[in-house]
């Protein structure tokens, strides 16, 4: 057919049947060259292996069935203002009769002439409505024939005329189902199905390319697989069972059993997953190459540090302080991922890494992800550190102030650095920089970590601590955090209450602000979000505005303050120095207090229209309180009646944990959504998925014993290129 033999990197136009058109169309699939259309697999699959006798098919379900065609009539007519062509068939086997209809195929009746053998396949009705088509207005219907069907009425004669010789034909009994737009093949044609009587692949579709098109592309391009050498080690092969290269691909597509589609699947996952594994660990490998400043351990300040805190520490603070601290010993960089719910008390982790690093003689940086957690943090180190060992560099800070700081870090003096993106963009550089710190690091993407480490120019690589307060599921951690160390911190600080959270509907507001007002009076503070507004920071600033009016309204006697992203930084700062101090009691914020904000006394969160806020963020601002001994409380508002029943508020209301909420959200969202995983590259998995943990462990162990044994993949080019490519997807040239 072809002249030019067609490799799996031609372009799609080499294919027969593909013009510039449907080139067009597939590009929209992601198919642009040959390999794509294998590459690109099926949806899901519909199970038409069995063939059913026409007495034996069952209406709901999806079947084959194999029939001769018994007679063909084709009716033009309207639907709307399209010209609609309708072909009737009525298909027999040796145990009754089915009624079948065909939408706009003009080659078809050609094609189908009387005895002539089918099979088709798809879902089974009931061939109640008396009509062929179920469409036909029934005698006598009392609506008469619709105006915009007029066009059409000498169509509803027709379809009656071949419905009363159907009946005529088979006694008066007609088919008891029907099938409408079924797949088809014919029997005197298909050696091998490819669309009826096997487990068929269905594909993402779009306009100009069907499932069956895709079929009959990949049916006939699927030899070409073979050239794809087999790129994984039989050794890992075979101690995980895992199927051929060659054959899973074909069986992904075709395959001959679901026993043997959950093989392929398999097979492709674990590819997927094992890249994935290997480019971390090969990450990993390169940033443990670089050098780091050690900082010695050190136990009389430990200690001196632990007796000086107001509290004990949990055992998990002790366990982070004790990997952090043999950690930081090593001339290999650390990097570090301390992860722990909201209000589990990382700061003080940090806190202590810092003074080890500041008593070492370095200088450490900080990096928040909002001004008024920069300036909370450098308030709070600086009771521990000393003033004059901490500094504040935001982007509100005036050229001489910052000059400043750029010169203290200059100087022999080691310095705590806490700063916002500002620290990025102030081509600060760093002597002796030993330690990064990112606090709510998911608020940050790669380049901007990856800045801060270049922030500190010397001939060190800083050790890195990274925090995050969105729990993850522990999927994520093996491959997504891939190449990270990680310290949980799963127990809360003692004597913390459950914080009861309820989901107001409107008739309950007012026994909810009596209940407020109650709290407030007793001392406590409370915080209220205001509506989110899409897009609009402008509308957000005065939602929030408003909302602090109607809060002032309802409790006149109450110092309400306003806290929002359009402040200026003074102002900012203000609102939450006064609501620190008590002197503010209510707050009424934008998602601004979403991260870190730590005020003890405050008990009440309110969150209004609540159901337009993520299940993360959620679980983020109700963080906020039960930070104290006190009993706290967290109510939603939703904008409706309607927003009761959302299911992330009833998450939210069932329960406090954040790993619960998290694995929830990653059932809700994806992981595509979440944790910063699209930016991380992660999101272009195409069959793995993230949450299935047997397979990542295995693809974990597998990618470790390969780069033991062959630290440079140099007996593994193929994977090699797949690891410097940082390309998920399953080799295939
Ligand atoms: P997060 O993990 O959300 O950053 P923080 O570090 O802000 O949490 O700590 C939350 C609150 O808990 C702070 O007020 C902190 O002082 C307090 N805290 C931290 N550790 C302990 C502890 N071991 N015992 C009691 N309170 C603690
Ligand atoms: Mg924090």
């Amino acid at each position: 057919m072809n002249s030019v033999p067609l490799r799996l990197s031609s372009p799609v136009t080499a294919v027969a049947r593909v013009g510039p058109a449907k080139a067009k169309f597939l590009g929209k699939l992601g198919i642009t060259h040959v390999r794509d259309f294998l590459y690109t697999f099926p949806r899901r699959y519909d199970d038409f292996s069995k063939i059913t006798p026409i007495a034996k098919l069952e209406a709901g379900e999806k079947m084959t069935v194999r029939g001769r065609v018994k007679s063909v009539k084709s009716v033009w007519g309207w639907r709307g203002k399209q010209r609609l062509l309708r072909i009737f068939v009525d298909l027999e086997d040796d145990t009754g009769l089915l009624s079948v209809t065909w939408y706009n195929l003009r080659f078809l009746p050609r094609q189908l002439w009387k005895g002539r053998e089918l099979f088709i396949a798809g879902e089974i009705e009931n061939n109640d409505t008396g009509g062929p088509a179920g469409r036909i207005p029934a005698r006598g219907n009392s609506e008469g024939p619709h105006p915009e069907r007029s066009r059409g009425a000498g169509e509803a004669e027709l379809d009656a005329g071949l419905e009363r010789t159907r009946r005529d034909r088979t006694r008066n009994m007609p088919p008891q189902f029907r099938m409408r737009s079924p797949a088809l093949e014919f029997a005197d044609k298909s050696g091998e199905h490819t669309h009826t009587a096997r487990i068929t692949p269905v594909y993402s579709e779009t306009y100009g390319v069907t499932s069956r098109f895709l079929r009959y592309q990949v049916k006939q391009l699927l030899p070409l697989v073979r050239s794809v050498p087999e790129y994984l080690p039989d050794a890992i092969r075979q101690r995980h069972q895992l199927m051929g290269i060659h054959q899973a691909i074909e069986a992904a597509h075709f395959p001959s059993s679901s026993q043997e589609l959950a093989a392929a699947k398999l097979r492709l996952r674990f590819d997927e997953l094992f890249f994935l594994q290997l480019a971390a660990l090969v990450r990993r490998r390169n940033y443990q190459q670089q050098v780091a400043l050690p900082i010695p351990a050190n136990s009389a300040l430990t200690k001196k540090f632990i007796a000086r805190l107001p509290f004990t520490l949990t055992g998990a603070q002790h366990t982070a302080l004790q990997e952090i601290t043999a950690d930081l010993g090593k001339a290999v960089p650390m990097n570090r991922l301390l992860q722990g719910d909201v209000g589990s008390g990382k700061s003080v982790v940090a806190l202590y890494a810092a003074h080890l690093t500041l008593e070492a003689g370095s200088t450490v940086l900080y990096l928040a992800p909002t001004e008024i957690l920069a300036r909370q943090q450098a308030a709070s180190f600086s009771q521990t550190l000393g003033q004059h060992r901490v500094a504040l560099l935001i982007g509100a800070l005036t050229k001489k102030a910052k000059q400043t700081i750029k010169q203290r870090l200059q100087s022999n003096q080691p310095l705590c650095v806490v700063g916002t993106h500002a620290l990025l963009q102030e081509d600060v550089t760093v002597s002796r920089c030993a330690l990064s710190i990112i606090d709510e690091q998911h608020r940050f993407g790669v380049a901007q970590r990856s800045a801060l480490q270049k922030a500190a120019t010397t001939d060190n690589t800083p050790h890195l601590l990274s925090m995050t307060a969105t729990p993850i599921p522990r999927t994520l951690n093996l491959t997504v955090y891939g190449d990270l160390d990680i310290s949980v911190l799963d127990e809360l600080p003692p004597g913390r209450q459950p914080i009861k959270t309820q989901i107001v509907s409107p008739g309950e507001r007012d026994q909810v602000a009596l209940h407020i007002l109650e709290e407030l009076h007793q001392g406590r503070q409370a915080y209220v979000i205001a509506p989110l507004i899409d897009e609009s920071e402008k509308l957000e600033v005065r939602s929030a505005k408003q909302t602090a009016d109607e809060m002032q309204k309802l409790f006149p006697d109450i110092a309400v303050g306003l806290l929002h992203g359009q402040m200026s930084s003074d102002a900012k700062e203000a609102s939450l120095r006064n609501f620190n101090a008590g002197a503010l009691q209510l707050l009424v914020a934008t998602a601004v207090v979403e991260v870190g904000i730590d005020v003890p006394n405050a008990t009440i969160m309110m969150i209004e229209g609540a159901e337009r806020f993520g299940l993360a963020q959620l679980h983020q601002f109700r963080g906020r309180v039960g930070r104290g001994k006190a009993q706290s409380y967290c109510y939603l508002f939703p904008s409706s009646e309607a927003g009761i029943k959302n299911p992330r508020l009833q998450t939210l209301a069932r329960t406090t944990d954040g790993f619960i909420i998290a694995e929830e959200d990653l059932k809700l969202r994806g992981p595509g959504e979440m944790y910063g995983v699209v930016q991380s590259g992660f999101g272009n998995l195409q069959v793995a998925s993230l949450l299935d943990y047997p397979t990542i462990k295995k693809a974990r162990q597998s990618a470790e014993r390969l780069l033991k044994k062959d630290p440079e993949l140099k007996k593994h080019p193929i994977l090699m290129k797949k690891v410097e490519q940082k390309n998920l997807v399953t080799h295939f040239e």
